[in-house]
């Protein structure tokens, strides 16, 4: 018997053994696909030789310095590619382990920043009800998630949650998808006023929203209309690209496409690529400029974080995602793969929509594509589609389940950006 405490207690997954390019291969010698790398973490699939010459030369000389003490040339070299392809303004980066690490560390900074600037009454978060933001109890407490946050509600960062940008489902016939962006952006705007504008810190949101939705992308306008509206009250604007960044919607950062840049972003996920476990918050020169002229310390901080080994990994992931034209790669890729999608799943019955950016796609299950009517939960739809591709040989990632009351299963696909024809 195995002493690993599972996710899941009752289903025993295959073990990995071995992977190569876009597949994994496990213990019977089987071939996944990996379609959606993971959860969209994969973008360089499994062995590129540069990710690992780079891990083995950083152990062989600095496996590991506590950032309590020290910096490094991997972490500082890692910072300085990161700001020169980010949007106009995020220039400092703090270096953490993972996606949820860095929400949390974007919560705290954007509190510490309102305490730094003497606004101490601003302690509350605005977030969407459709969207996945960690799982550590402040990011789980800006996810939309009910079901997820359900049993931890007393422990809660105090967080109001509003409608997403959703237009398969929120768009009403007749408007144009500027005038849904617009009337959709504007929601925050009435959750701000409603809870007072003196009292809200942030806002949260991804640009593409993931794991709760399937690829659903913003209205054309919608964020530059949420710019407009936290500018207008002092919020800050918060972006989540865990999942959405690190070239994987066709540009290195989502919000490019928006053409807006946030106040803080967070990135995870694509930035190891799977290497190695390593996340990103990144901020204004305002910000950060807040506290090195407040208190010169953010009250916060990780043992692992800024690990030189994994800066290491990251330098060469983001240098091929950037110079090495596999951000273009991913869009080019993305758009074949949509092409397909629509080719053979277009006009299916039970496939209500198919939408995404790059190589992160999402398809909309219905049990009626004309009605939109949902499948029923008891038919544990995302569960046995997932059992069903990976008894194909094809990971995938479909969920399922109400979003607050909004009931949508889907499947993303996020494979690596070497994908080729064939695959
Ligand atoms: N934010 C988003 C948008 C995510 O999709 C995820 C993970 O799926 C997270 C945060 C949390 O990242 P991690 O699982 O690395 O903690």
């Amino acid at each position: 018997m195995s002493h690993i405490f599972p996710r899941h207690t009752k289903v025993a997954p295959p073990k990995a053994m071995r992977g190569e390019g876009a597949y994994l291969f496990d213990e019977t010698g089987k071939a996944y696909l990996d379609g959606s790398g993971g959860a969209a973490v994969s973008c360089l699939g499994h062995s590129d030789p540069d990710v690992l010459a780079a891990i083995h030369a950083q152990i062989d000389t600095l496996p590991f310095a506590h950032t309590g003490f020290f910096t490094s040339d991997a972490a500082e070299e890692l910072a300085d590619r990161l700001v020169q392809n980010a949007p106009d303004g995020l220039d400092r980066v703090y270096l953490v382990s993972g996606g949820s690490e860095a929400v949390e560390a974007a919560l705290k900074l954007a509190r510490q920043y309102m305490l730094e600037t003497d606004q101490p009454e601003r302690h509350r978060f605005i977030a969407r009800r459709q969207s996945y933001h960690g799982n550590t109890l402040g990011a789980l407490a800006t996810g939309g998630n009910q079901w997820r946050r359900a049993p931890f509600e007393p422990l809660m960062v105090e967080t109001s949650h509003i409608d997403p940008c959703y237009a398969y489902r929120l768009q009403t016939g007749g408007e144009t998808n500027e005038a849904y962006g617009r009337r959709a952006a504007d929601a925050l705007e009435a959750e701000i006023l409603r809870l007072g504008p003196e009292t809200v810190i942030g806002f949260v949101a991804e640009p593409v929203v993931g794991a709760t939705a399937g690829a659903v992308p913003p209205a054309p306008g919608y964020f530059k209309r949420i710019r407009e509206i936290c500018d207008k009250y002092g919020v800050l604007l918060i972006l989540d690209e865990v999942m959405c960044g690190m070239g994987r919607t066709g540009t290195f950062f989502a919000c490019e496409q928006d053409g807006i840049s946030p106040d803080i972003v967070t990135i995870a996920k694509g930035l190891g690529a799977g290497y190695q476990p390593i996340g990103a918050m990144m901020c204004t020169q305002r910000i950060y400029a807040a506290i090195e002229n407040g208190s010169g310390f953010f009250q916060h901080g990780h043992t692992y974080m800024g690990h030189p080994t994994a800066c290491a990994a990251a330098n060469v992931v983001v240098s091929k995602l950037t110079d090495g034209g596999l951000t273009q790669r991913a869009a080019q890729t993305g758009d074949d793969l949509r092409a397909a999608l629509l080719d053979r799943f277009g006009q299916h019955p039970n496939v209500g929509d198919i939408r995404g950016r790059g190589l992160f796609l999402g398809l909309e299950l219905v049990a009626n594509r004309d009605t939109k009517v949902p499948f029923e939960p008891s038919l544990k739809l995302s569960a046995r589609i997932k059992r069903a591709a990976f008894e194909a040989g094809l990971i995938c990632y479909p969920m399922g389940g109400t979003i607050d009351g909004q009931r949508g299963d889907h499947v993303l696909l996020a494979p690596p950006f070497i994908l080729t024809q064939d695959q």
